[in-house]
């Protein structure tokens, strides 16, 4: 079987991303600096604890586990902090990528699958958006993941390392009986804070109601965690079969208003979601649909999770416990 190093393993994405590799059969390096990650969402014989940044220590770990192709995953993921500090941004998702970039160069390995997302299109000029779609990102997050998309394509064209780069929509869910969930300090995603909400009983709020949607507020494409390890697996698969570089889009296709996803999350819980209204948050387009069609297509993949109730099920144990 073959050899996959997975750098963010320890993080929310990355880790339910192992677990699938390793059910599937996989020898799996974890590659991780803990700063954002969790050592228990990882084998501990798996994971070794370095930066992105020591290229030397990189290179030694890809020969000396003779990888055979890269999940990167490692990143800071926080669109408002990356406002706050883009250099941080820039530093740690570009230049820590151009690292591993350099010791992948330096091992010969020749294959990856790195973690883009939906922001790299900002505001779309129309939804399902297309991979074809104009690159455009309205914040440095955005921008980080654009520009190490764009340093792929060229190390495909000067290097022949081939990638194919997955545009996350908005990852959710869980994986409970793996033990797995989403753990992000601090929290700033929609279904965790709707849960949350109902076990703390303090107030959520929603950021605006006076968008161009059916109901006022924002539409978002959720897409179970386990379906986005499965798009990894699928890419992992077809770059090990020797296909080309690709970019696809990773969404249901279906779109779904934060007043439906808190009438889920009422649904599933059966308790009153305590919520008020404010402002609009800064930079959130009114509605982001993948048009997914490109990877259903090419690469057979089909998502589990079409029902918020299933997403939100299985996110319940673990915040249930999480804000007890
Ligand atoms: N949202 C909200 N209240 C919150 C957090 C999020 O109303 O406390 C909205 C947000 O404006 C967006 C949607 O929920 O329309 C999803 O936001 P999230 O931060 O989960 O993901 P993003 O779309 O930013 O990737």
């Amino acid at each position: 079987m073959s050899n996959i190093l997975v750098t963010g393993g320890a993080g929310y994405i990355g880790s339910h991303t192992v677990h699938q590799l390793l059910e599937r059969g996989y020898n799996v390096t974890v590659l991780d600096d803990l700063s954002t990650g969790f050592r228990d969402a990882v084998p501990e014989a798996r994971l070794h604890i370095c930066s992105l940044f020591d290229t030397e220590q990189v290179t030694q770990l890809l020969v000396r586990q003779q990888i055979d192709a890269v999940v990167h995953f490692a990143a800071f993921i926080a669109v408002g902090e990356s406002t706050k500090d883009p250099e941080k941004y820039f530093t740690n998702n570009v230049a820590g990528s151009l690292s591993l970039f350099s010791a992948m160069a330096a091992a010969e390995v020749k294959k990856i699958v790195f973690s883009s997302t939906a922001a790299v299109y900002g505001n779309p000029v129309s939804t399902p958006i297309p991979e074809t779609a104009a690159i455009a990102p309205v914040n440095p997050y955005g921008e980080t993941k654009a520009t190490v998309e764009r340093v792929l394509a060229w190390l495909d064209q000067c290097r022949g390392l081939r990638s194919v780069r997955l545009r996350y929509f908005n990852a959710c869910g869980a994986n409970p009986e793996a033990g797995l969930s989403e753990r992000h300090v601090p929290e700033t995603h929609l279904i965790p804070l709707l849960l949350k909400a109902v076990v703390t009983g303090q107030p959520m709020t929603i950021f605006g109601t006076d968008y161009p949607t059916p109901d006022g507020t924002c539409i978002r494409d959720y897409i179970h965690v386990d379906d986005l390890a499965k798009a990894h697996i699928a890419a992992i698969d077809h770059l090990l079969a020797g296909g080309a570089s690709e970019v696809f889009n990773v969404g249901t296709g279906r779109g779904f208003s934060v007043r439906e996803v808190l009438a889920a999350v009422e649904a599933v819980t059966g308790k009153p979601v305590p919520h008020v209204f404010g402002d609009r948050r800064e930079g959130d387009p009114a509605e982001l649909v993948a048009d997914s069609s490109q990877l259903r297509n090419r690469l057979g993949w089909t998502p589990e999770y079409t029902e918020l109730e299933r997403i939100v099920a299985s996110a319940w144990p673990s915040e249930q416990r999480r804000w007890a």
